[in-house]
């Protein structure tokens, strides 16, 4: 599919719109300097035109007559801009009201208000940038923690469209030979080893489940894993909440039954953005207003990506531990042993029977957050994931990987089956054409579309 470049010019405030010290007016397309020509006048008397790409003029913004504001007027010269269009920025103070009047000037001056995505949009279509790095560069917009900030760098600069080139030349060359063998079999092609057929088909395979094991781990990275405090009163959820938090977020007392409600607040453990929830125990309990707060906790347990089940070592185990023990069974759980600075009474036998992962801490003091920390690490299977890799940011990449997976599991079912090799090379090029529109190269315009729509306005 081809696309036709815009004639339009379009125009957008491409800085966050809060307050700020600078702010940014990103004008792109053909008419991009002559438009700005219009509202920004340079104190030394000089054009955009008359000036190179990558380099600026200082100035005045203004709407007709009417000065706006002072601003720096960047120019870039097509191809060599974000874009691969002329594209002026004018860099202004940045109130937002400010913002707001620069960008009617230059709308009155005959560009276009641009769409969602609309610059990363106009980039891919140039050929400026794949279609993953552009999800990346959203990626990069909405990024949580350091490591989603270093994934979707990573996509960024190429890495997972590199990865996915990899699989598809094997998998290209090894269809390539096959249908050059299947056509001119008379011919001195040499005859297809099925060893090696089956080695490039296994290495492609790999490679992808591999990309798509590491999906979720991304994913929790990326968005941040919904995560449950749980315990029967007093053994320290809030305590432990407050320590991840580092701050007194939720209300610690000494007396039971008294975090009645749900807080909530994110906190980044390690590289994963944990949504904390401090949630009332699971009581054993027969008054009504508890037993509400009971039933949410049950609730928020069945829903949780992650349960922190905490546990008082300096007592023993009673019915409500045990009851936590079983509404938990089978989830993706911790057993956060705490009160390791008091002498321990808790059976520990027990929590080792039911949980496969344990681990001792004092809430109170901070010792043993490390190991909470490679815990979860551990349990998300975030502890091995590196980003610089290329790993798999959306769910329409994910789809298309795990189709291509199909598509090479069906070959390597054909060769097995000793199937004719025409059934193998329909198999691997299904898995070429979704890798193909993995990395947009054989994308459709809806599924380009569905992209960028996710975007905001100024990207
Ligand atoms: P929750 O009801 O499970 O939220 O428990 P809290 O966080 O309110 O803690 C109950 C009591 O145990 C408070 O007095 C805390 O100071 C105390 N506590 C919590 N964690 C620790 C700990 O690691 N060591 C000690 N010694 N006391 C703790
Ligand atoms: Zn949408």
């Amino acid at each position: 599919e081809t696309y036709s470049p815009s004639s339009k010019t379009i125009a957008a405030i491409s800085t966050p719109q809060a307050p700020g010290g600078i702010g940014i007016v990103r004008i792109s397309g053909p008419r991009a300097r002559e438009i700005a020509g219009k509202v920004f006048t340079s104190k030394r008397g000089k054009t955009l035109d008359e000036i190179k790409g990558y380099t600026a003029l200082y100035g005045r913004v203004h709407d007709g007559d009417e000065a706006i504001d002072e601003a720096i007027a960047l120019n870039y010269t097509a191809p060599a801009s974000f874009t691969g269009e002329d594209v002026v920025e004018l860099s202004c103070h940045g109130g937002l009201y400010l913002l707001r009047r620069v960008l009617k000037a230059v709308f009155s001056a005959g560009a276009v208000p641009a769409g969602p995505g609309e610059f990363t949009r106009r980039a891919f279509l140039n050929g400026k940038i794949g279609l993953t790095e552009a999800e990346s560069v959203m990626q990069l917009i909405g990024a949580q923690g350091g490591q989603a900030a270093k994934a979707a760098l990573a996509g960024h600069d190429g890495a997972l469209e590199k990865k996915i080139r990899k699989i598809r030349e094997s998998l290209i060359q090894t269809a390539a030979h096959l249908s050059a063998w299947a056509d001119y079999p008379e011919d001195d092609i040499p005859e297809v080893n099925e060893e090696s057929l089956h080695e490039t088909l296994r290495f492609a395979k790999e490679e992808l489940d591999r990309l798509l094991s590491q999906f979720d781990a991304g994913r929790a990275i990326r968005e941040g894993v919904v995560t449950v405090i749980a315990g029967r009163p007093n053994v320290g959820k809030s305590t432990l909440m407050n320590l991840l938090s580092g701050c007194e977020r939720s209300i610690v007392t000494e007396y039971a039954g008294t975090t009645r409600d749900i807080v909530e607040d994110t906190v980044i453990l390690g590289d994963v953005p944990l949504r904390l929830s401090d949630t009332a125990g699971i009581h054993l309990t027969e008054d009504p207003v508890e037993l509400i707060g009971v039933e949410r906790a049950r609730e928020r347990i069945r829903e949780a990506q992650l349960i922190l089940a905490v546990f008082d070592s300096s007592q023993g185990l009673n019915d409500e531990d045990r009851e936590l023990v079983s509404v938990i069974r089978d989830a993706p759980s911790i057993a956060v042993v705490n009160k390791s600075d008091l002498p321990a009474k808790i059976d520990l036998e027990y929590i080792k029977y039911n949980f496969k992962r344990i681990v001792y801490i004092s809430a109170l003091s901070g010792e043993g957050l490390e190991q909470l920390k490679n815990a979860v690490a551990e349990l998300l299977h975030t502890a091995g994931l590196n980003p610089a890799e290329g790993i798999l940011f959306t769910e329409r990449q994910r789809d298309a990987a795990r189709r291509a997976g199909e598509g090479v599991d069906e070959a390597l079912a054909a060769v097995e089956s000793g199937i004719t090799l025409d059934a193998v090379t329909v198999s691997i090029e299904g898995a070429i054409s979704a890798l193909l529109e993995l990395t947009g190269e054989r994308a459709t315009e809806a599924v380009v579309d569905s992209v960028f729509h996710h975007f905001c306005v100024g990207k």
